[in-house]
């Protein structure tokens, strides 16, 4: 198991971990006023996982 990565497979390990980052930074608490479900997500404009619809529409 000494399989070096790739160009592409770091920069995609990177570009993952960037993301997990700034969800874990923001934490924003959000409220589906649609279905009333609640999460946390990285994003004030998330998307309702459970119903799909968009706050603040
Ligand atoms: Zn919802």
């Amino acid at each position: 198991m000494s399989e070096s990565l790739s160009q592409q497979d770091i920069s995609e390990i990177l570009d993952w971990q960037q993301k997990i980052a700034i969800a874990n930074h923001n934490n924003i608490f959000c409220h589906c006023r649609t279905c009333g479900y609640e999460w946390v997500d990285s994003t004030f404009d998330a998307i309702c996982p459970t119903c799909t619809s968009k706050p603040d529409d």
